[in-house]
């Protein structure tokens, strides 16, 4: 009589053994309850002592890094921090690695919506306004290797869009063309004379957004699209 066993690979200190999968399952039983922190050496428990990141604690975590809050978990292995600076920052208990400045989470915090999709990579996000305090801000995505060929231009084009936010979670695809930008960004160009800056579009582009602010409840999205 045959005994084929589905198997996998276990490997405690030096040495890899085959075992079947029935055993892996109940090893990982027994590990999951003796697991502790790599930097305390303390027993995890589910009160105050449990991994944010793969085999750290919370307080350990928070300790090592320049996190001034822990904010709390979501999508069940995920943990949030803030810093000094109110920026969001993420790490996962599943995997190794110590919270990272999550731009999307951040805006989120504030109670702006930033649009997302497949392609959007997490922290390739720009914007421009104060997130604490403003009602409105322009946010950039921009991706070198996210664009396309442009057979008219006959060159690569990065992705680029810029998206106006509100805080109320409003959001839209900014259309450079509609009127009412058209208007605040005259405004800044008045305010900011081209010193042949190469920034000199990215500060005005602030100022229009802090021109947007002064006048906060006049506009919606719509008046955007
Ligand atoms: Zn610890």
């Amino acid at each position: 009589m045959n005994n084929i066993q589905r198997t996998a690979h276990v490997t405690i200190g030096y040495t890899e053994y085959t075992v079947s999968e029935g055993t892996v399952a109940k090893l990982l039983e027994i590990v999951e309850g003796g697991r502790a922190c790599n930097m305390c050496h303390q027993l995890f428990n589910n009160s105050d002592r449990y991994a944010v990141t793969l085999n750290a604690c919370k307080a350990c975590v928070m300790g090592t890094h320049q996190v001034a809050d822990y904010i709390g978990g979501f999508d069940d292995t995920r943990h949030e921090f803030i810093d000094d600076k109110g920026d969001i920052l993420t790490c996962d208990a599943r995997y190794k690695g110590l919270p990272e400045r999550d731009m999307i989470r951040t805006l989120n915090h504030y109670g702006f919506i930033v649009p997302t999709d497949n392609r959007h990579q997490h922290n390739y996000y720009i914007y421009s306004g104060d997130k604490t305090r403003d009602k409105w801000l322009l946010v950039k995505y921009s991706d070198q290797h996210g664009g396309g060929w442009d057979s008219g231009k006959g060159a690569f084009v990065p992705l680029e869009v810029y998206y106006l936010c509100n805080k109320d979670g409003s959001y839209t695809e900014l259309n450079k063309r509609r009127g009412d930008w058209q208007k605040l960004m005259r405004e800044a160009r008045d305010l900011i004379p081209d010193d042949g800056s190469r920034w000199i579009q990215r500060t005005r582009e602030d100022k229009a957004i802090e021109l947007l602010n002064q006048r906060a409840d006049d506009y919606t999205v719509a008046d955007f699209q």
